[in-house]
This record gives C-alpha cells, sequence and structure tokens, in this order.
C-alpha cells in the first residue's frame, strides 16, 4: 500500500490512481446502482471532481496519488446527527444494558449538561466529534441543536454547529424544556414565536421529535409549518419509539426526510412510496436501545429512497461510525453490501436535498473515502474493522 503524501491547494490537480474498484453512484460512468469502476482514477482540481475513469485512460495531473490497489468510494453523508452537547450518558446506557427500557425523557440530562457548558467546550466537543466522523470516512455531516430548549441556548448550539458541519438543523422541538413541563402548548408558541426568530439565521432545516413523550401529531404540525413558513426545509423524527402519524406528516408537509421509520404500518410505507420524503434509517439507535431494527427491505421493496445514518448522540446513539451502521443494516435489516453503501452517501445526499455530495461524477465535491479492501462490500463483510485509510474532504487529505 503506497501512501504519498500532498498537499493540495485550489489550484492544483492531483490524480489518485490503481483504485481496485470505485464506487461512483453515477451509472452513466461505471457498472451497476452504484456505478462500479474497476482498476479507476479519480482527478480532484481544487475542492471538486475534475475526472473520474480507468486509470489507463486519466489525464496529466500536477500530483499524483497511488491507491495501490485499495478501493474506493464517496465520503458518506451523515444526515443526522446531534452533536453539540455536554455531558455523558454512560451510566443511563450501562442501566439500559442492565434491562431498564429507552425513553424520550433522558436528554433532559443532557440539557441539563449544556445549559451549564461554556461555548469553547462545546466547540471542542463537536469539533471531536467532527474528526471521529472524517477518520471514519464521513465527509458530510448534518448536526442539530435540541439540548438548549431556551432561546438562547438553542441560537447558540446553532451558531457553534454552522461553524463545523455542513448543515445545520433547528431543533427546539426535541422534547419539552423542563420549564414547560405540564404546559407543551406554551413550550411550542415559544419554539415557533421567539426561539425561531433567533435560531433561524443559523439553519436550514426544522426538525421535530414526534412521538409520545416528546411532541404529538398536532404540535409537530405547528411546528413544522411555523419552520417553513419562516423558509426552513423540514426534516421529522418519526416512528422511532412506536407508531405514531410522524411519517404521514412528513410525507403531507413535503419534509426531505423522515428520520427513524421503526415502526410502520402499511399506509406509512405507502406514503414514503408515493411521495418523495426519503426515509432514513438510523441502526445504531436500535442497536443501543436493544430495540426492535427497521425493516429495510420491506421500505426498499415498497420503491422508497432509503438513506443511512448514525443519529450520533450521547443519549440512544453514540457512534459516530458509518460503516458500523452499514454493518448492521446488511446484517439485521435486509439491506444488500450495494444497497447500504448507497444509502449511506447517495441516500444522505438525497435525505439532505444535496447533489453535490454522495457521488463521485465531475463538478461534484471532492469527498472520498479509500478502503484498505478490495471493495466496499468489505465495510460489511468486515465489521467493526477500520477500513478507511485515506479520506479526501472538499479536496484536502484529512486522513
Ligand atoms: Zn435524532
Amino acid at each position: 500500500m503506497t501512501t504519498a503524501t500532498v498537499t493540495t491547494t485550489p489550484t492544483t490537480t492531483t490524480a489518485i490512481i490503481n483504485i481496485s474498484s470505485l464506487v461512483t453512484n453515477d451509472t452513466s460512468l461505471g457498472k451497476g446502482p452504484l456505478g462500479l469502476i474497476q482498476d479507476a482514477a479519480v482527478v480532484i482540481d481544487g475542492d471538486r471532481i475534475a475526472w473520474v475513469g480507468e486509470t489507463s485512460k486519466a489525464p496529466a495531473t500536477d500530483n499524483r496519488v497511488d491507491a495501490g490497489g485499495r478501493s474506493g468510494l464517496p465520503g458518506f453523508v451523515d444526515s443526522h446527527s446531534h452533536l453539540v452537547f455536554a455531558g455523558d450518558r454512560t451510566a443511563e446506557f450501562n442501566a439500559r444494558m442492565s434491562g431498564e427500557s429507552y425513553r424520550a425523557g433522558g436528554i433532559r440530562t443532557t440539557v441539563a449538561a449544556t445549559r451549564a457548558a461554556s461555548d469553547a467546550d462545546l466547540e471542542a466537543g463537536l469539533v471531536r466529534l467532527v474528526r471521529e466522523a472524517v477518520r471514519q470516512g464521513t465527509t458530510t455531516l448534518e448536526t442539530k441543536s435540541g439540548y438548549g430548549l431556551t432561546t438562547y441556548d438553542e441560537a447558540r448550539a446553532l451558531r457553534i454547529a454552522a461553524a463545523q458541519v455542513d448543515e445545520v438543523t433547528y431543533l427546539g422541538a426535541h422534547v419539552l424544556a423542563p420549564e414547560f413541563d405540564g404546559d407543551p402548548e406554551g413550550y411550542v408558541a415559544l419554539v415557533t414565536g421567539e426561539m425561531l426568530d433567533a435560531c433561524a439565521p443559523y439553519a436550514r432545516w426544522i426538525d421535530v421529535f414526534c412521538e409520545r413523550g416528546a411532541f404529538d401529531g398536532d404540535q409537530a404540525r405547528a411546528v413544522l409549518t411555523a419552520g417553513k413558513a419562516r423558509g426552513l426545509q423540514l426534516r421529522v423524527h418519526a416512528n422511532q419509539l412506536g407508531h405514531g402519524p410522524g411519517v404521514q406528516l412528513a410525507v403531507e408537509l413535503g419534509a426531505a426526510s423522515a428520520d427513524h421509520c421503526t415502526h410502520l404500518t402499511d399506509a406509512d410505507v405507502d406514503a414514503l412510496a408515493q411521495g418523495d420524503t426519503v426515509a432514513t434509517l438510523l441502526p445504531g439507535a436500535e442497536f443501543s436501545t436493544r430495540a426492535q431494527w427497521p425493516d429495510a427491505r420491506r421500505l426498499l421493496d415498497a420503491g422508497v429512497t432509503v438513506a443511512l445514518s448514525t443519529d450520533c448522540n450521547p443519549g440512544s446513539s453514540f457512534t459516530s461510525s458509518m460503516p458500523f451502521c452499514i454493518a448492521l443494516a446488511v446484517r439485521d435489516m435486509g439491506m444488500t453490501p450495494d444497497q447500504a453503501v448507497w444509502s449511506a452517501t447517495a441516500g444522505g445526499a438525497a435525505a439532505l436535498r444535496r447533489t453535490d455530495v454522495g457521488r463521485l461524477t465531475p463538478g461534484a465535491r471532492a469527498d472520498l473515502a479509500l478502503l484498505d479492501a478490495p471493495s466496499h462490500v468489505h465495510l460489511a463483510y468486515r465489521p467493526g474493522v477500520p477500513l478507511v485509510s485515506a479520506v479526501w474532504r472538499r479536496g484536502v487529505r484529512e486522513l
């Protein structure tokens, strides 16, 4: 394996050659739904992909990196995470693994710690997790607020997030703030009023935890409608812990994604199949709460677009590893390795309504990973093994 050190500047072209098998997610470039190319090369120009094809046909460039027979794929697009927080919920996890069940209310433990943390501590925690994700091949990240639950703390979280990640989501409606116990309508009024005004400038998205123990269908509709009126686009935490109105609401209101989708009726699946809302599955949450797996096979068979994401958060899924989620999806959710890899890259991009990431095609952002393995299938075949051995993000070598 050769790992040349390359310094890339925006005016430099670099060819990565001798990639044994490359996932492009562009069916016009290669074979099958993943657009696979054997013995491939990728040319990076600044922060963009300039050329993709067979190594033997690669154009001349300023620099060359020999992949030495490793495989390649677009950087993972992790479209659902909660990375702005302080504190730790080891004890809760330990208790759950000793027999207690997961409830949405545990979020308040993190809320108290997050409110008490300094800006610098929140930023340092976020940066640490972003670096951790990048080392595992993630090159596009969405993250949310939702551990502040006051106007000041929610806006603060989003301001910190906006400086570090690609996509920022306002999740004031994560759980009821403790100050509003017994007054959910009062809290929804805050989330859709003053808090929304303070948060909208930092966010592209608005999200709501539509679940028993969090927000019901009417409250979720009020939150999403208010966000939409302020120009935010919609995503929904839906049908994680039980059946509920979240998925249908997401489709009805044109949300980009309904996230979790663990407990679905046939009508929910039909709605997803007929709308353009992506179903984002978050198997780290089921793993970490010993819950029933979402049925990816059922969704795929119905023609639903499926994304995979980590849901990285300190309570119910403290993993930043997309390869881990791919392995779970293949082992326990009925996905083929090809489908899981597509969902973790192009699927995540679809869930964020992005066309510039999640694929390796001329003009796309130069985000890719190399694996110490002959093909992407090894992500599921060799679970838990750190196969990601090189990462470029926006054309810059980060690993
Ligand atoms: Zn979440």
